[in-house]
């Protein structure tokens, strides 16, 4: 594996263990060139993705391409990192056992939204809002109206 700081290829594992429940291996790996640490992940790959775009585009599925936007969503949410790695590998799961190797771009996003409605609210508004591109603010209000049930009267006792 090249070290992504200096490119030298003859690098080293460190250490390995199961991540994600088994579903991962975890390596950390070490350069001897530059002393730089990073770590790699190994993981069971069912079959090779493609995803088709709307305007008909094909490009293969990129894991860390979704990782990136499922990760913008849930900022400085109170998910733990291992509980989004998770998710993440039950998403593609999903995905590679559709039965078919062409995955609709939207047919993606539909997926996680379902998966971060079901993890946190606000990163499927964040994810949601991104997705489903509102043009307008009062779309996107309606939107957020729906996810919860009517909120009680205020109490003005107080
Ligand atoms: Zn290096």
């Amino acid at each position: 594996m090249r070290c992504p700081f200096c490119g030298n290829t003859e690098t080293q594992v460190k250490d390995s263990r199961p991540a994600e429940d088994h579903v991962a291996i975890r390596r950390r790996r070490y350069c001897p060139a530059c002393a730089g640490r990073f770590t790699t992940y190994e993981r069971v790959q069912l079959r090779d993705l493609v995803v088709v775009k709307k305007n008909g585009r094909r490009e293969g599925f990129d894991r860390d391409k979704l990782e990136r936007s499922i990760r913008i969503a849930l900022q400085k949410r109170p998910i733990e990192g291992e509980r989004v790695d998770q998710m993440i590998s039950g998403i593609v799961r999903r995905l590679e056992s559709m039965g078919d190797s062409d995955i609709a771009s939207d047919t993606i996003g539909e997926i996680v939204m379902e998966t971060l409605a079901r993890i946190d609210t606000v990163a499927y508004v964040r994810f949601a809002s991104v997705y489903k591109n509102f043009q307008e603010a009062d779309d996107f209000e309606d939107f957020v109206q729906e996810l919860r049930p009517p909120a009680p009267e205020p109490d003005t006792d107080a």
